[in-house]
């Protein structure tokens, strides 16, 4: 068998290999005879040696071999067949739960046996539970191992050895898979070629390191992560080529609309501010859509930028749509922007599903016949049959949890004869670079660095929820002394409906125990109209404390609320924290947040909460977060998809990024016909991100 055919090589081409076989290899992801090499070993087994019994340690998986001493069956809490058998260092229990006669014959005192299991401790000291064995006495001893068993990832009806022995089939033509990776650039990373780090995965010598293995740092799972994440960033790249390869209208910027706002402001633009329009609006100028995601704390004035930028789009003749992920935020952004830009003479638009069919139809005609130069919406925005007029500019606010697919599937549902729509994303809280540098490689990035001046940290406090008396006792005086207080209720058990449940008790007893005060309820189950309703109340100072789950976490803006207290913040991510944190110190009072934690607080949560007590840096908290909880966590199970990797992992490889961006630029650069061919080994065709 040669490779240089295999792509074209079926697998029943291999030896043993029918069609029945074949439907169990395609479940584990093996459908031509090369996916054996990249079908790569979970963990490893060594049967290479013999260990002595005197030298076993707790946990170990290790093959023994020793002479039985005694066989019984004994009768304890579960009855199970009692094994003591010794080799001269030591003795050792195997037990078996469950047995046949015939087997308990097998072990008669001075047979001898080699058996291979994990160590435990037991009532008799260390035992194997079920260890596999064979008895030397009427077999010829065979040869150990020599080299690591593989364990392969498999599917019911394929067992450890068919798997092992297709690879071997396999495996011995891996010289002849591509290597993709010049040896001139790997020379930088000493690390090893493809075949070789392919060889070693399945067959590791015997002298190899299984604690690099187990985490992950071994130099060939280094190699193989690096070219997996080579192969996600060319394809983000090439992705980020084809998008720009559209065309997009140049709009640059007039001024008349962007000064009038300025001018109109009762604050100055920070610099940050400033420089990020500049980049933005350089964008927008050329023929190419703009592909730009904008980061910034909380607090730091996104929506501000965004809105130039509609100005700038609108100044040329085009709208702009505002997509926002919640109802609430939805109303909110209406109305500030309306707020903001009627006294330009410019109308804005807002589709919500809570809307009556006729607001509905009323906004759908301003939005079409381009009354409206901004539509504000949730997703509906696109669902529908909404006729822009002239759509220009697409931004998305708070979305970080965006796949890139999606991204992409707004263009084209944006785009107007022929022309793509200029876009911009906004993070709710920043990012980490590692996955900016990965989930976000076709994205360009600005960042708001900079808070607008006077702002003053939020103070955070931790406090035990057995102390909930005096958490009350300060929401009390805190309302009494003319503040706002947010009262959040933390997700329970994943379920929505048990979050609303806890809420609503919460409301009541609050109420109960604070009846001068007057209390307000938001929560996700509540109907729009409901929700938008107390929210308002709150906004215009009339309701004192409001009891809400995280449907408050992205964008509210209630300046005067300047106390948050949050029940068992350990349930939420940080930046999830961080994020819900930012709804206070909006004003000029000094702000408060206090993480109200359970009983039953961790030592990694107390960890976690001190970081929240520690700073008030989005940028630190994104960070620690990504660290304590991983990518999948950090942004959300839409991305995860995205995020799957066969040997990589982000956060145990980011010190990687550096190099897989480098590596990226010198594949285009000096090898461009290697980069299809990577991506292809590593992506499939049907996982490209270009997928809706
Ligand atoms: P975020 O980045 O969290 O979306 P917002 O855009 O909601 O922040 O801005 C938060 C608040 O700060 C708003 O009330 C906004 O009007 C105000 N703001 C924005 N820019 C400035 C500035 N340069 N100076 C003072 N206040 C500002
Ligand atoms: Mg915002």
């Amino acid at each position: 068998m040669s490779l240089s055919t295999a792509t074209t090589l079926k697998l029943t081409n291999l030896k043993g290999v029918g069609e029945k076989l074949v439907e169990k290899l395609n479940k584990i992801g093996v459908f031509q005879p090369l996916d054996l090499l990249f079908h790569l070993p979970y963990r490893y087994q060594d049967r290479t040696r013999i260990a002595p019994i005197g030298g076993l340690r707790f946990g170990q998986a290790v093959v023994v071999e020793a002479e039985v001493r005694a066989a019984q069956v004994v009768f304890g809490k579960r009855r199970s067949l009692v094994v003591r058998v010794q080799d001269g260092t030591g003795t050792l229990t195997l037990r078996f739960f469950h047995f046949s006669a015939a087997q308990k014959n097998q072990f008669v005192a001075g047979n001898r046996v080699r058996c291979y299991g994990e160590v435990r401790t037991g009532s008799t000291g260390y035992e194997m539970y079920h260890p596999e064995y064979k008895l030397l006495n009427t077999v010829a001893a065979s040869p150990l191992e020599n080299s690591l068993t593989p364990l392969y990832p498999t599917t019911e009806g394929l067992n450890q050895t068919r798997i092992r022995l297709l690879v071997d089939q396999v495996l011995p033509h891996v010289r002849q898979l591509p290597d993709y990776v010049p040896e001139v650039l790997l020379q930088k990373f000493q690390l090893p070629t493809l075949a070789q780090a392919v060889q070693e995965l399945h067959h590791p010598s015997t002298d190899t390191r299984l604690d690099l293995f187990e985490q992950g740092q071994h130099p060939a799972q280094r190699r193989l992560a690096l070219e997996e994440l080579l192969a996600h960033n060319l394809s983000l790249k090439q992705l980020k080529q084809q998008a720009q390869l559209e065309p997009a209208v140049a709009m640059p910027l007039q001024g008349h609309h962007v000064e009038a706002l300025k001018a109109r402001l009762p604050f100055q633009l920070t610099g940050a501010q400033l420089r990020v329009f500049t980049e933005l609006s350089a964008d927008m100028c050329r023929r190419v859509p703009m592909m730009r995601l904008v980061q910034g704390d909380v607090g730091s004035g996104k929506t501000m930028v965004a809105v130039l930028a509609a100005l700038q789009a609108v100044e040329n003749g085009f709208q702009c749509a505002l997509m926002v992920p919640t109802e609430i935020l939805a109303e909110q952004h209406f109305n500030n922007i309306r707020q903001l830009v009627n006294p330009l003479g410019l109308g804005v638009a807002w589709l919500v599903g809570k809307h009556n069919k006729k607001i509905r139809e009323q906004q759908l005609a301003e939005v079409a016949d381009g009354r409206a130069a901004i539509v504000v919406g949730t997703h509906a925005l696109f669902q529908e049959s909404v006729h822009f007029h002239r759509l220009g500019l697409i931004i998305i606010d708070e979305q970080h949890r965006f796949g890139v697919h999606q991204r992409l599937a707004l263009r084209e549902k944006g785009q107007s004869s022929g022309q793509i729509p200029h876009q911009l994303i906004m993070t709710a809280t920043p990012i980490p670079r590692t996955l900016t540098m990965s989930a976000y490689a076709d994205l360009d990035c600005s960042i708001i660095d900079e808070l607008p001046p006077g702002r003053k940290p939020v103070v955070t406090t931790t406090i035990s929820d057995q102390r909930r008396a005096d958490v009350i006792a300060r929401v009390a005086s805190a309302c009494q002394s003319g503040r706002q207080v947010y009262w959040v209720c933390t997700l329970i058990e994943e379920s929505e409906e048990l979050q609303c449940q806890a809420a609503e008790d919460t409301a009541a007893d609050l109420a109960l125990a604070l009846p001068q005060l007057r209390i307000g309820l938001v929560h996700g189950r509540m109907k729009a109209a409901q929700k938008a309703e107390v929210m308002e109340r709150f906004k215009s100072g009339e309701l004192h404390l409001l009891v809400a789950t995280t449907v408050i976490e992205v964008g509210v803006d209630v300046p005067n609320a300047s106390v948050m207290i949050i029940e068992n913040p350990e349930r939420l991510g940080l930046a999830q924290l961080h994020q819900l944190r930012g709804r206070v110190g909006r004003g000029d009072q000094e702000s408060f947040c206090v993480l109200v934690y359970g009983a039953s607080l961790s030592q990694q949560g107390k960890e976690r909460l001190q970081v929240m007590k520690e700073t008030n840096d989005g940028f630190k908290i994104a960070e620690k977060d990504l660290e304590l909880r991983g990518p999948g966590e950090v942004l959300g199970t839409r991305q995860t998809g995205l995020m799957q990797f066969k040997v990589a992992d982000l956060q145990r490889d980011a010190g990687m990024l550096d190099d897989v961006q480098w590596l990226a630029e010198q594949l285009l650069t000096y090898y461009p016909e290697n980069v299809e061919p990577v991506i292809k080994r590593w992506i499939p065709d049907g996982e490209k991100y270009g997928k809706v």
